[in-house]
């Protein structure tokens, strides 16, 4: 009898955490292999909706022969301004716009020097908006542009004031997706013209989401970057399944991991080998395509395959799916559920503790009857 289920609980975050609603989410679990009413197919996440973001949220990218006409200018800020003129003709507007209004405001020197905006990258949490701090929401109401991707949740976008511009800058397939390089450049235009610029990005800017390397770029530019920490996608997500990352006698350490491979391949960064601690917790971004083999390293560096490890798509959200298995099974039991991206890994026996883990003695009996 297979050892694993697939459960969809609604999230935590629209009902207040009671006994009650332990006790309903535990017994959709159990003898239950699919997953319930509350399982829907569509995305909390902008990345289902990128198309229509992309047309919503792109300003007119065209790249036309226009975009190829050789740009004549002295100053590199104008060529830049001239790219995105050319390539965004409405963020050419707002760049006037807001210098006007800062020289209006008498932030000009006589001699033509004026104050610098900010940038501002912010957290957004796994999904659930109720993980957002309350430096972040104060700092998205105030932001003139907003850049945004695809694991920035719908209902983060819902809190962001209405005078102000969003700009897509995620991945579509089929589309022109904006290279790290050309939204360094966003981001500096527009602090340079004195904005309050909001870049948002997943979970916590710092963990596997590029944030330093967009700090790095600003700073050295002279702009100054501030960052607001988010919920990193392991944390929000062990708390939503009661999964103590870390805990007295069982794992004395967690271990954050990339399963994206470097080459683009299917070989995970080469960590299997000091990874396989059977007394620390591993959390896997980005592991859907390459678990099978990062599996079969961690067992043949000697994890055991018993190990309890846990899937969970679109996490916080009330489109959260989990498979729980052991490891030898998980990826397999993660294809048959048909997971996709977002979906986060935790392998470790802390897994075990969660009041969801489907194996202990009642669950087990309970799933040899079924
Ligand atoms: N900066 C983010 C991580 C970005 S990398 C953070 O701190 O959380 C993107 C990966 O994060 C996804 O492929 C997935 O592995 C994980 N992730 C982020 N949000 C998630 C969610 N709500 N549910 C499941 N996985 C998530």
């Amino acid at each position: 009898m297979a050892l694993h289920k697939i459960a969809s609980f609604p999230s935590l975050h629209y009902s207040a955490f009671t006994t009650t609603h332990y006790h309903r989410v535990f017994s959709i679990n159990c003898c239950t292999t699919s997953s319930s009413s509350s399982s829907s197919s569509s995305s909390p996440f902008t990345e289902k909706h990128s198309i229509e973001r992309f047309q919503r949220d792109q300003w007119l990218y065209t790249n036309t022969a226009t975009n190829n006409k050789p740009i004549v200018s002295s100053n590199l800020g104008s060529i830049r301004e001239d790219d995105i003129a050319l390539q965004l003709p409405e963020l050419k507007k707002l760049l006037q716009v807001l210098r006007e209004k800062r020289e209006s405001e008498g932030k000009c020197s006589s001699e033509g020097k004026c104050v610098l905006g900010n940038v501002f990258l912010v957290g957004t949490g796994p999904g659930d908006p109720e993980l957002l701090t309350l430096k972040a929401v104060r700092v998205i109401k105030g932001a003139d542009l907003l850049l945004y991707d695809r694991l920035v949740s719908n209902d983060v976008l819902d809190l962001v004031a209405p005078h102000a511009r969003l700009l897509y800058v995620g991945k579509t397939a089929g589309y022109h997706s904006r290279t790290q390089e050309e939204i360094h450049e966003l981001l500096l235009s527009f602090a340079e013209a004195g904005a309050t610029v909001v870049r948002l990005k997943g979970g916590d800017p710092l963990v596997f989401g590029r944030g330093g390397e967009e700090m790095d770029f600003l700073q050295q530019q002279g702009i100054q970057v501030k960052v607001i920490p988010g919920i990193t996608a392991a944390s929000g997500i062990a708390a939503e399944l009661g999964i103590p990352l870390t805990h007295r006698g069982i794992a004395n350490s967690v271990r954050f991991l990339t399963g994206h491979s470097r080459k683009g391949g299917t070989d995970p960064l080469f960590v299997a080998k000091n990874a396989a601690d059977p007394d620390s917790t591993l959390v896997v971004y980005m592991g859907l395509s390459t678990l099978p083999s990062l599996a079969q390293k961690l067992m043949c560096h000697g994890l055991s395959p018993e190990t309890p490890a846990a899937a969970i798509e679109r996490g916080t959200t009330p489109q959260q799916r989990t498979v729980f298995a052991k490891l030898k099974d998980l990826s397999e039991k993660i294809t048959s559920a048909g997971l996709v991206s977002p979906t986060l890994i935790i392998i470790g026996k802390v897994v075990e503790l969660s009041p969801f883990w489907p194996m202990s003695t009642k669950e087990e009996s309970c799933l040899m009857q079924a």
